[in-house]
Order: structure tokens, then sequence, then C-alpha cells
């Protein structure tokens, strides 16, 4: 079998342990993004009561046999993208005491695939993502940030092929409160100001500069907004 296909089996083990070891609520395989992709990446909330923080973990697979350095290396890479970065690998004699020293000196989290059954060996440090690149790669999973609450929330359907907003209204508060969707809405002052100093460039007078509210802001708080200046 040749390598590449070999490895894309072991995805569904990855990412079904991700579900059940981390309690990720959104999970995908082979999420390309511009500068990479991921080979399996799931999110998790870990906000507590008080907060809709969530926690990105990013999934490097390999089955034996490659230069390990170089895979931690790539591994670690994710974390301009990810909170949490694994190398998951398939084997079935544990790390060397070499190989535990390199991941934990880099600081990325090592996981062995044996037998169908993911183990952590060594858990990822927290990172700090980039955050127009963290926000990218919530946006790919169909998740965005409420410019309210500050919870993450679906902004559309993950299985939904092409549009990405299928769960949003666009600057339109009526027909958000009536089909019980979020709002997506853009600024136009901040897109200006970039496309001055050419940092987003558009070329027809889009506006790629979106913001969301998700549907329960939008059905608890600010209809109440609505109501009350509409009647
Ligand atoms: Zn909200």
């Amino acid at each position: 079998m040749p390598k590449r296909a070999a490895e894309r089996t072991l995805y569904p083990v990855v990412e079904g342990w991700l579900k059940r070891h981390f309690a990720c609520f959104r999970t995908a395989v082979k999420k390309g993004l511009r500068h990479s992709r991921i080979d399996v990446v799931g999110v998790r909330d870990t906000g507590g009561d008080l907060s809709g923080e969530v926690e990105t973990i990013a999934v490097e697979v390999k089955r034996g046999s490659f230069p390990f350095a170089n895979a931690c290396g790539q591994t670690l890479g994710y974390n301009v993208y990810a909170n949490r970065v694994y190398l998951a690998d398939l084997r079935l004699t544990p790390f060397t005491h070499d190989e535990i020293h390199i991941a934990s000196h880099l600081g990325i989290g090592l996981i062995q695939i044996k037998r169908g059954k993911c183990l952590e060996v060594i858990s990822s440090p927290v990172y700090k993502p980039i955050e127009k690149l963290h926000l990218r790669l919530l946006e790919t999973l169909r998740l965005g940030r409420c410019q309210l609450c500050a919870s993450v929330f679906n902004i559309g359907d993950p299985d939904g092929g092409n549009n990405r907003f299928s769960n949003l209204a666009r600057e339109n508060l009526r027909k958000a409160i009536a089909s019980e969707k979020g709002l997506m809405f853009w600024n136009r002052e901040v897109a200006a100001r970039k496309h001055r100093l050419r940092l987003r460039v558009s070329r027809d007078g889009t506006t790629y500069e979106r913001r969301f509210l998700c549907p329960d802001c939008i059905s608890y708080v600010v209809s109440q907004l609505a109501s009350g200046a509409g009647k």
C-alpha cells in the first residue's frame, strides 16, 4: 500500500480518539489551509461556565520509517493554527528515550497508535496560535466567534458543501430573528483601512471584513432591542 494511502486509513482512528479522549465537538480530516494541511483536527470547549473559550488540537499522522525530528518539526509548525499539536505514529514498540527527549524539547505531544488504538505518551503544551490563522481554521470547520458573547458557534453545516454561512442572515436582523439564525455583518471602516494599506485588496469593492453574532445572542438579547424599537 502506498505510504500516503496507508496513513489515510489511520485518520479515522485518530479522529475517533480526539472525540473520546478530548471530548472534541467538531473534528475533521485533511483540512486544507492556505499555508498548510492538517491531517486531523479537533475543537473542544475549555471555557467552564463563564466563557465560550475553545481549544483546537492538530495532529500529524505518520506510520513509522521517517526522520523523527523532521516529523516533530512539521508537527510543531501546526502551532500557528492550533492550541495543541501532536505527532501520532503507528508503531508496535514504544517511543525511545531519545524520541521522547526530542519531542519534549521541541514542545509537541506524542501519540502512539497501536492495534487501532491511540495512547497519549506526552501531552502537548498549550500554544497561542496566530489569531487570523486560528479563526480561518475555525471558519473552515464552519465555526465562528460571536462578537457579543465571544462563544464559538455553528456558522454553517460542516457537511454542507460550499455555503460556509448557511446558519447566518446577512445584515438582516428581522430575517435572523424570524429564522433563528445568527447574523453576519461587515465592517467597512476596517476594510477600507486595510485596502488603503494594501493589507487586503478588494478588486470589486467586496468587503471581506466579516463579523458574526450567534443565534443565542440574536434570540435572547438583540431581539428585545429590535422588538422594542420596531413597535
Ligand atoms: Zn453570542
